[in-house]
């Protein structure tokens, strides 16, 4: 047997096919079925939800908060060249303004794909489909796979 022809990919490609299939495939039925949501509202920490193939996932609010999928806030990140979840650049000032974290006032279900949130800053018209949420899972684990992004200091 010989292996000639077999070219092994760097760790470096094989990362980037893997990001690169993870952001395109198609997820299964019970990728995409949540068994239970959790919404932390009372606590201020985020959402949780259980899905079906077994998969637990998170998200705080401060990143749904700034992943926020409505188009204008889409359009902003993408003039702003911010990912999904990415903090604004805040202004240096001298004495930075205590801005508290991003919670949302009530959170509701939209059909049986997506979930709302209205925010305290009084913007709602984020739709956050089950697809969306499950691709961008914040967990430890899927965190760790993902593609580096810049960290914020918080
Ligand atoms: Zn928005
Ligand atoms: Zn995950």
């Amino acid at each position: 047997m010989s292996h000639e022809g077999i070219r092994f990919l760097s760790k470096e490609e094989q990362e980037r096919q893997e990001r690169e299939n993870r952001r395109t495939a198609a997820l299964s039925k019970e990728a995409l079925t949540p068994l239970k949501v959790r919404v932390l509202k009372t606590e201020g920490t985020g959402v949780e939800i259980d899905w079906e193939d077994g998969h637990k996932s998170q998200w705080n609010f401060a990143w749904l908060r700034d992943a926020c999928p409505c188009a204008t806030c889409v359009e902003e990140r993408l003039n702003q060249n911010r990912a999904p979840g990415q903090a604004k650049a805040k202004p240096t000032q001298l004495l930075p303004l205590y801005e508290p974290p991003a919670r949302p006032a009530s959170a509701q279900p939209v059909g049986r794909y997506a979930l709302q949130f209205n925010w305290q800053d009084g913007h709602s018209s984020g739709i956050y489909s089950w697809d969306f949420l499950r691709r961008h899972c914040q967990c430890a684990e899927c965190k760790a796979a993902a593609a580096p992004t810049p960290t914020t200091i918080q």
